[in-house]
């Protein structure tokens, strides 16, 4: 029987795609499975903790950890930086599987340090229900809306660098077929 390793795990997609829910659904579930927390300098939203959706520091901080190589990627989006905390994720990746939550430039600088990630983009079925779904959970304004939907086709358009596309067109297939998928890995070498 082949011996199972702990996986660094990508999940990508664009905006409002339902990534954050999967990704907590899988962690809640499985207890192998821990979501990496990203660093931002963006302001936090109703209801968002600073530790549990993200650690929301200072931009001078952030530039303070970009030159002392503390990301294990970084990129900017609408105005913000976004990172992943490098030592964070190695910790977490001694007992665990570890979950991304980022976008597909972080993904792929990922894959270049760590060939081994696993790279997975969650796709809607159609651009009319993420748009819906966007609108629908009142987090951003139109501006805000706007850019984010320009964004998408971008995000789309690399999926071909990934490792898997997965569907969202209901919630708990999508969520079984990840967890395949990580299983299968967890014992390829
Ligand atoms: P939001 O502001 O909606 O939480 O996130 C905006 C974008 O930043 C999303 O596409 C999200 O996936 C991405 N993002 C969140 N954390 C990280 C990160 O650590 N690195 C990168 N590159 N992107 C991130």
């Amino acid at each position: 029987m082949n011996k199972e390793r702990n996986v660094l795990v990508v999940i990508s997609g664009p905006s409002g795609v339902g990534k954050g829910t999967i990704a907590e659904i899988l962690t809640k579930k499985n207890d192998n499975m821990a979501l990496s927390i990203s660093c931002t300098t963006r302001f936090p939203r109703n209801g968002e903790t600073d530790g549990k959706e993200y650690f929301f520091i200072d931009r001078s901080v952030f530039e303070k950890e970009i030159a002392d190589g503390g990301f294990l990627e970084y990129s900017e989006h609408f105005g913000n930086y976004y990172g992943t905390p490098k030592k964070f994720v190695m910790d977490k990746l001694k007992d665990f599987d570890v979950l991304l939550e980022i976008d597909v430039n972080g993904g792929l600088n990922v894959k270049k340090s760590f060939p081994d990630a696993i790279l997975i983009m969650v796709i809607p079925p159609n651009l009319k229900e993420l748009e819906a779904r966007l609108i629908g959970r009142h987090t951003e304004s139109d501006k805000e809306i706007e850019l984010r939907m320009q964004r998408i086709d971008y995000e789309l358009e690399k999926k071909q660098f990934y490792d898997y596309t997965v569907v969202n067109d209901n919630l708990d297939s999508a969520v079984k077929k990840i967890e395949e998928i990580i299983n299968k890995e967890k014992t390829i070498k």
